[in-house]
């Protein structure tokens, strides 16, 4: 062969040609240095021809490739043929997708295979932290390992969900398949959400499979993703336990994939190559003929009708192994709390009551509100505005530490007005609640309590959330107070009351996911509580507590919540009863893009026969850092034809946007805002 297809990370919808000097050897999948106008970059080997002209030359003549940089592929066949199905179902193109799999740091211009390895000045397992006692599997975990470890045995494709309680177990049945398969000389990927979060179970890990595992994750380093990457592909590494980019990790010979917490959200990349890894790892599973094995104790709608319609074996842990009784949840109907008492606290008097009892008997609570910062806006009692972000169309959030209000999206700030910034009004006031809020409440009222708040601006901090966690394992915190980050997975056996505010807020949302969402949040946190021997407690303050999710929630009636919730996606044509595939647009400049708009709808109209295409319209947040947003939401329950439509809207957008106007295609949208 000739002639080299190279996939540089670029937006391409195609490769650069390369001619193979003589007596250099390479195969799909090499790294290879090449020129691009007059720089130099890093690109990967596709295809192999014998002529020329197969894809489009950078100049006029084709160029050589310069060196190869790498001397293994570092792309195997079944990892291209898993990279290239993603290309096309997230029609994303095939340099960016293998950019995003591949390291970082094997993009920078260098040979990667010398001896001389990147130094890794503070290894990933640097944090000490207690681990649990190993436990035997009672019988229902331990037919659910049979089942699993046979399947990962015959070397054949088998997804199955483990829908299990939290608190059920999960975790131990994990390990166990994890360790049966590195017996039979396979791998295993374990993907976490976030695995800041999870420090007792990476330290578990540890202790069981030693150098043979590798984490991966953001928090890494550049040169030390590069470094568990390479281990992987070298084979030293049989176990990784990561994110969601860790499902790219190049090991051989996968025999298991386990994805806990499926539901979680952040399984899906935002930005550029849009994946879910969920969905992507039971597409890696099926070409590495690997058992792929969903658990949570609230699946996502998606996996779940999965399950019951058979594409999934299901497997269900209803009790906890140990003592621990699920904790009760008691719903405050806070609309009539506030009539009766005009109280203005955040806190009513029964929760309060509960944390003064909780701490007396030197037990621990976690206060749930899933809103960072002090107030949620800046309002003005004359003009009744809040004082939105100039650049983005949501309001500003009080932060107390730095009193300053905040733009969650942009990241402006702005020192807290002392007048209306529309009228001039003195009569200003800060509205609604943050995790700032609430913790100023708890202060006051429990001078003498340990308090602890865990949410994005107090873990910015570097070691700060992993101290928190221990610090809360040890006891040495009595309150936590927290966004989401308090609900995730934590297993803290003197943790008996669970204060929930504000799951409500969300509800709102036009997101067709919001009652999803809730009813995961309070689940999950509820699930905390009383883990061990002592009861635990759930309190709940809302403003909604007839909705049935957080109804559903409080009964922990999983399956209620899924009948219900799938007749109203059946009935409003949303996933899993349709696809959708959503086109964003935006730009600084929104004449332009109000006029592109409107070629896009005349286009749109033309466009017979195809799924039911909704909008263009203006996005939730009409927008995001100063770019105006608007977008088209296509929606049905064919699969093809919906992907269909998406084609002939991307390769109208590709080819008649104009300057200034940028767009983006995300399939099986997540955040819809
Ligand atoms: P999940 O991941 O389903 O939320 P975990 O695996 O964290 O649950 O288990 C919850 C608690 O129950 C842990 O403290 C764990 O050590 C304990 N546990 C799990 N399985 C058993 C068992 N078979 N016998 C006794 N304790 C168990
Ligand atoms: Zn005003
Ligand atoms: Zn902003």
């Amino acid at each position: 062969m000739n002639y080299a297809d190279v996939w540089l990370p670029l937006p391409l919808p195609h490769p650069f040609t390369y001619i193979i000097p003589p007596g250099l050897s390479v195969v799909p999948g090499h790294l290879v240095e090449v020129s691009l106008g007059r720089r130099h970059v890093v690109g990967v080997i596709g295809f192999l021809h014998e002529k020329a002209g197969h894809q489009v030359a950078t100049d006029k003549e084709i160029k050589e490739i310069i060196r190869l940089l790498d001397s293994r592929p570092v792309v195997t066949e079944s990892m291209f043929e898993c990279l290239n199905w993603a290309s096309r179902y997230y029609m994303t193109p095939l340099g960016e997708v293998l950019s995003t799999a591949l390291p970082s740091a094997l993009y920078r211009r260098r040979r990667t295979d010398s001896k001389k390895e990147p130094t890794i000045r503070q290894s990933p397992f640097a944090e000490h932290w207690e681990t649990e006692k190993e436990v035997s599997l009672n019988a229902e975990q331990e037919a659910v390992y049979q089942a699993l470890a046979e399947k990962a045995d015959a070397r054949v494709f088998h997804p199955a969900l483990l829908f299990g309680i939290t608190g059920s177990g999960k975790t131990e049945i994990y390990l166990k398949l994890l360790q049966q398969v590195l017996l039979k000389s396979k791998t295993a990927l374990f993907l976490v959400p976030e695995i800041g979060l999870t420090p007792q179970v990476v330290a578990r890990f540890r202790q069981v499979f030693g150098e043979k595992l590798a984490l991966y994750h953001s928090g890494l380093t550049e040169n030390q993703r590069l470094h568990e990457w390479r281990r992987c592909l070298e084979g030293s590494a049989r176990v990784v336990v990561g994110t969601r980019s860790a499902l790219f990790a190049p090991l051989a010979s996968l025999g298991l994939i386990i994805i806990d917490e499926e539901h979680d959200a952040s399984y899906k990349q935002e930005e550029r190559f849009r994946y879910h890894a969920r969905d992507l790892g039971l597409v890696r599973g099926k070409i590495e003929n690997a058992v792929v094995l969903l658990g949570s104790a609230t699946p996502s709608l998606e996996s779940f009708s999965n399950a019951r319609a058979g594409k999934y074996r299901l497997f269900t842990l209803r009790e906890r192994p140990t003592q621990a009784v699920t904790p009760q949840i008691r719903l405050i109907d806070m609309a009539a709390y506030k009539r009766q008492t005009k109280s203005v606290l955040s806190l009513c008097s029964e929760m309060h009551e509960a944390i003064a009892e909780t701490l007396r008997r030197k037990e621990q609570a976690l206060v749930l509100i899933n809103r960072r910062g002090f107030a949620s806006s800046f309002f003005c009692l004359a003009c009744e505005k809040s004082h939105l972000c100039p650049n983005c169309s949501v309001s500003l959030t009080y932060h107390r530490h730095n009193k300053q209000l905040l733009c969650h999206y942009c990241a402006f700030e702005t020192k807290l007005p002392s007048i209306c910034p529309s009228c001039g009004s003195r009569e200003t006031t800060l509205l609604g609640l943050g995790t700032e809020t609430v913790e100023e409440e708890l202060k006051t009222w429990f001078p003498r309590a340990r308090l602890s708040r865990l949410d994005r601006d107090s873990t910015q901090k570097k070691g700060y959330l992993l101290q928190t966690l221990k610090r809360m394992k040890e006891g040495k915190i009595d309150i936590l107070v927290g966004t989401q980050m308090v609900a995730k997975g934590h297993d803290i056996p003197n943790v008996t009351l669970v204060g929930v505010l504000g799951i409500d807020a969300g509800l709102g949302l036009p997101d067709f996911r919001a009652a999803e969402k809730s009813f995961q949040l309070l689940t999950q946190v509820a699930g905390r509580a009383g883990r061990a021997e002592k009861p635990g407690r759930v309190i709940v303050q809302t403003f909604a507590p007839d909705h049935f999710s957080i109804q559903c929630a409080c009964r922990n009636d999983y399956e209620r919540f899924f009948e219900q919730e799938l007749s109203f996606r059946r009935e409003a044509g949303y996933p899993p009863e349709a696809r959708l595939i959503q086109f964003r647009f935006s730009s600084a400049n929104e004449k332009r893009l109000i006029d592109f708009m409107r070629c896009l709808k005349v286009h749109l109209d033309h466009m017979a026969g195809g799924p039911a295409a909704l909008g263009p319209s203006k996005a939730p947040i009409e927008k995001i850092r100063g770019r105006f947003r608007w977008q088209v939401l296509l929606k049905g329950k064919n699969r093809d034809a919906v992907q269909k439509g998406a084609s002939r809207i991307a390769a109208f957008a590709g080819s008649n946007i104009p300057s200034g106007v940028q767009w983006a295609v995300d399939v099986d949208p997540i955040s819809m805002l």
